[in-house]
Parts: C-alpha cells; structure tokens; sequence
C-alpha cells in the first residue's frame, strides 16, 4: 500500500508545465498567476517543453512581430501550416495552451479577428484562452484527466495563489483599455477598461508584505484612470486640478508599513493630474517614471488619438520636475505612423533631445488589423525610411543618455 501511495504521489508531481511569455508587465502578471495555480496542483516548472505534459504560450499581440514569433513557435510542436502533416514533437498527452492577448483579439464583443484564423494558424494548439478565461486551466485538466476533480476544484474559479518573482510584487489595479488609440490593439485584446476595488488591492498588498515583499509595481493599461467613470476620464487633461482615485490610492498604499518602494506602469500624460503629480513627493514612490508620449508631433498625436499636446506633455514634465528633481523618465514612441513626414519625425527627435529619456521603447509602425489607423490612415511611410527613421532616434536617444 504504501509503495503504491509512493508511486502515485511520485506520479503527480512527476507532472510538467512550460511556459513562455511574450509582450508586457501584464502577461508576466497573468503567467505567474497561472504558474502558481499549476504550482498548487502539485505541477513542477521545467525549462524544457519537450519534457512537460502542460504547455503555455503566453501571447502578444501589439505588434505583427509579436504575434509571427507565436506563430512560429508552432514550429517548435509541429508543422503550423499543413493540417495533415503529423505534429513531430508534441506527445499524445501534452496539453497546449495559447492565452493572451492574440486570443483576446478573437473572441469578445470587440474581436479583431475570428477565432478560425487563429485555429489555422495554430493547429498544434489544444486550447486557446483569452485573459479573462485563463482560470479555467484546472477545470480543463480535470476534464483531461490531468489532476483530480478534487483538486481542481479547489483551485477553481480563481482562487490560486501566484508564483510572483521575488523581489517586486506585481499586482494588477486594472485591466482593459477604453482609450482606443488608434494604433492600438489592447482595447481589443483586453478588452472594456475595469478597475478592481480598493480594499481588495489594498487586502493583496497587505498579504504580500506579510509574506515579506516590499516592493510593489502597480498595474493597468492606464493606471491614472483607475476607478474613474468614462465620462470624467475623458474629460481630464494633463497638470489639471482634478482629485483623482489614483492618486488617493498610492496614497493608501504608501501607508502601508513594510512598503519601502511603489511603481506604476502604464501612465498617459493626458490624465496626468495636479494631484497625482503631487503624490510623486511621497519618499516610497519610485523615482522612475514611465509615461508614454508616442510622438513629438501633435498632428501625429491628433492622429494616433492622444489626448495631450507636445506643449501640454513639456508642462506636464516641467511641473513634475520642479515636484521631483530627482526624478527620471521613460517612454514609449513609434516612428513611421501613417502620414509622418520629415519635419513631424524630426520634432520627435527635438523632442528626445529635450528630455534626455532614460528609457525609451522605440518601435516601427506596424498596422494591426482592425485598428482604427489599420482601417482608414495609409501606411505611406516606407518600411526602409521606418528603419531609417529608427535608427536616427535610436542614435540620437543614446547620445542624449551618454
Ligand atoms: S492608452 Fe492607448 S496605447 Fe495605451 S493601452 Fe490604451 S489604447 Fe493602447
């Protein structure tokens, strides 16, 4: 009996996932949370998918790059194009998953794709879940005969701890997109924009400073528009006077002892309000500021559906500097947007040269099907003058930083 007990228990934890994440601090987010429901079910992480019975593949879906490295990843399991041809690697009883965002923009009321494009592209794939149906993991390996009922059970809806990486906990303050961009996909991917209450952030962090972290990395899409309705959101500007939730939460969180440092990514600078610039004084609030600008244009700006001006951003940043003038920054930017010329391109450059980012994410425009700019602005920049383009702002932003 008791060699029996042995096997079977050596049985269960002989069991293996893998998983490989693609894209931003959001989808690190949900794969540790889907690793600490495997974790729970007595599944052990293996760097090898050749060896593990659960594959997940975390995907991106923010650039067409994103998305063709999934796709090949097909390769990796099996021939993605030919239906037919047998599937050389993947063994009778792996499980493969893809979630994220490429399947969030297949299903839901705001889909940019159908589901079969996904089907065909990924035949290799068992299931395809979106963000919001990444917690029915347990009940799909009990219906695989995977883990037991009763442990699946346990651990469904969504009630399994995470396997966050030490040292920062992330923890997320909302999730979705109402902004639409128009470059976008995230709008669609993950969908209406949906704040999680305060007392249940504030009852996680709490938790996870008794379980001895002390950093935190607040996340959203656009964290300043947290527990505000569409209305109000829409209205506010960058530097007004507006009392925002946001800010009264970093105040809140900030209490906590045992906090030594908080972050918070994704910031626009559209809502970037007076008092959340006053919030950033606070000595636990992290000097690194990421805040995306996009383009140092305002008729790109207008184009790309931005809600701020070169002149409001600069004010923005000058305000913030005078709060904090120990304060750093950083920046997401794309070049070659659809209608940019020479003198547009280069008031992003002037711009760079200005603000000395310390981090900058400089990407190629690159249509995403269904978007807005996808669907009515030309892409008439040519992918030669993108690169170009590219590499001049690389070129200039490293000088800036030197
Ligand atoms: S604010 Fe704009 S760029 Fe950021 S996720 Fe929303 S739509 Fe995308």
């Amino acid at each position: 009996m008791a060699l029996l007990c042995d096997n079977l228990i050596s049985d269960i934890k002989m069991k293996k996932y893998y998983i490989e994440t693609f894209g931003c601090q959001a989808n690190v987010k949900d794969s540790q949370a889907m690793s600490g429901t495997l974790d729970a079910m007595d599944f052990s992480q293996t760097d090898d998918y050749k060896g593990a019975d659960v594959i997940i593949i975390n995907t991106c879906s923010v650039r067409q790059k994103s998305e063709d490295k999934v796709y090949g990843w097909g390769m990796k399991l099996g021939n993605p194009i030919a239906h037919e041809v047998q599937m050389y690697e993947k063994k009778g009883h792996q499980i493969v998953f893809v979630t994220g965002c490429m399947i969030g923009s297949a299903k839901g009321d705001r889909k940019r794709y159908d589901i079969k494009v996904m089907k065909d592209k990924m035949p290799w794939a068992d299931y395809m879940l979106a963000p919001d149906e990444e917690y029915k993991i347990p009940e799909i390996l009990v219906k695989e005969g995977l883990v037991s009922e009763w442990t699946g059970a346990a651990l469904f809806p969504d009630v399994a701890p995470e396997k966050r990486a030490a040292p920062i906990a992330y923890i997320n303050i909302s999730t979705g997109c109402d902004n639409f961009c128009t470059f976008c996909v995230v709008p669609y991917a993950r969908g209406k924009e949906v704040s999680r209450n305060q007392e249940e952030i504030l009852h996680e962090i709490n938790h996870l400073v008794s379980r001895g972290y002390k950093r935190v990395l607040l996340i959203g899409q656009n964290v300043n528009s947290w527990g505000l309705d569409t209305k109000t959101k829409f209205n506010l500007r960058a530097g007004s006077e507006h009392k925002i939730p946001f800010a009264k939460l970093l105040r809140e969180v900030h209490k906590i002892d045992g906090i030594e440092k908080i972050s918070f990514i994704s910031s626009n600078p559209f809502d970037f309000t007076q008092d959340l610039i006053d919030t950033l004084s606070l000595p636990k609030i992290d000097r690194y500021l990421h805040m995306a600008v996009q383009s140092g244009n305002n008729e790109i700006l207008k184009a790309m559906n931005r809600r701020h001006t070169i002149e409001e951003f600069k004010e923005l940043v000058t305000k913030i500097k005078k709060t904090v003038p120990d304060i750093t920054f950083g920046t997401d930017i794309i070049v070659g947007f659809p209608g940019e010329n020479e003198e547009q391109f280069m008031d992003t450059v002037e711009l760079f040269k200005w603000m000395k980012f310390n981090v900058a994410f400089i990407s190629i425009y690159s249509p995403r099907i269904g978007t807005n700019a996808q669907k009515n602005l030309k892409d008439d920049v040519p992918l030669k003058e993108k690169k170009r383009r590219h590499k001049y702002l690389m070129d200039v932003w490293k000088s800036t930083i030197s």
